[in-house]
C-alpha cells in the first residue's frame, strides 16, 4: 500500500484549506490518515478528490472538506471521549481518533462496522470502538460524552443524544429533510440548557431507525 504521491497529498491539503479547514491539528490528522484506505473498488482512484464517494450498503464517505469542517467545529481536546453516529467507511472516526482520547462509533449496518474495524486494526488505531447499533438512541452504556458527531441527517437533534452530552460538551449534527439541503448545527450544553448555532449548508444521507438488513 503506497498511499498518495507527494503532489496528490499537497493538492488534497490545498483543497481542504481553500474550503475552510484551517485548524492545523485537523489538517495534520487529515494528512496522516490515508483516505484511500477507506475506499475500495472503482472509486478508490478518486480518494484524494474533495468529493463524497459511494461505499457499501448504499452509503457514502463524506466530502473531505466537510469531514474537516465538522472535526474543527467539535473543538476537540486530547482528553475527550467522543461518540460518532454513522461509522460508514470509518474515515471520520479515524480522524477523530487522532485528536481525542477515545472514540466510540456506531452504524446500523453490521457490514460497514466490520469493514471499518479491519481498517482501524491495520492502521493500529486502537482507541476506536466500532459497534453495530441504532445510534439515534446514542450509546447509553458509555454515556456521557464530551463530544458527539452525527454524520447522518436528522430532522431535529435526537433527544437521547442531547441527554448523553456532558455539561460543557459539544454536538455537531446535520439537521433537515434528507432530500433537501440541510444545515450543520453545533449544540453546546451549558449549565442551564442548550445553545445552538448554524454552521453551513450540507447534504447527508438520512439518520434511519433500526438496524440495516445485511450481514
Ligand atoms: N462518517 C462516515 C460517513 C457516514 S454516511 C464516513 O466517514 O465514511 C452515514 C452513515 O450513517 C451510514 O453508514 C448509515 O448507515 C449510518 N446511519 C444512518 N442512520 C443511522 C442510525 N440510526 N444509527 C447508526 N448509523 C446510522
Amino acid at each position: 500500500m503506497t498511499g498518495p504521491s507527494a503532489e496528490t497529498k499537497m493538492q488534497f491539503l490545498f483543497a481542504l484549506r481553500s474550503h475552510g479547514v484551517t485548524d492545523t491539528r485537523v489538517l495534520k490528522a487529515m494528512e496522516e490518515i490515508d483516505r484511500g484506505r477507506f475506499i475500495t473498488g472503482l472509486f478508490a482512484e478518486r480518494s484524494y478528490e474533495d468529493t463524497p464517494l459511494p461505499i457499501a450498503c448504499g452509503q457514502t464517505i463524506s466530502q473531505p472538506s466537510i469531514v474537516g469542517r465538522m472535526t474543527q467545529a467539535l473543538q476537540l481536546s486530547p482528553r475527550d471521549k467522543v461518540l460518532e453516529v454513522g461509522t460508514g467507511s470509518g474515515y471520520q472516526a479515524a480522524i477523530l481518533s487522532r485528536l481525542a482520547r477515545r472514540v466510540y462509533t456506531v452504524d446500523r449496518h453490521a457490514r460497514l462496522v466490520r469493514e471499518a474495524n479491519e481498517v482501524f486494526q491495520s492502521l493500529g488505531l486502537v482507541n476506536i470502538t466500532a459497534m453495530t447499533a441504532d445510534g439515534s438512541h446514542g450509546l447509553p452504556e458509555q454515556a456521557p460524552f464530551d463530544r458527539i458527531l452525527v454524520t447522518a441527517a436528522a430532522e431535529d437533534p435526537p433527544g437521547p443524544l442531547l441527554a448523553q452530552l456532558k455539561i460543557g460538551g459539544i454536538m455537531v449534527v446535520p439537521v433537515g429533510q434528507s432530500d433537501a439541503v440541510q444545515t450543520l448545527i453545533r449544540v453546546r450544553r451549558g449549565e442551564n440548557g442548550f445553545d445552538y448555532d448554524e454552521l453551513l449548508p450540507v447534504r447527508f444521507v438520512p439518520l434511519l431507525e433500526g438496524l440495516g438488513r445485511d450481514g
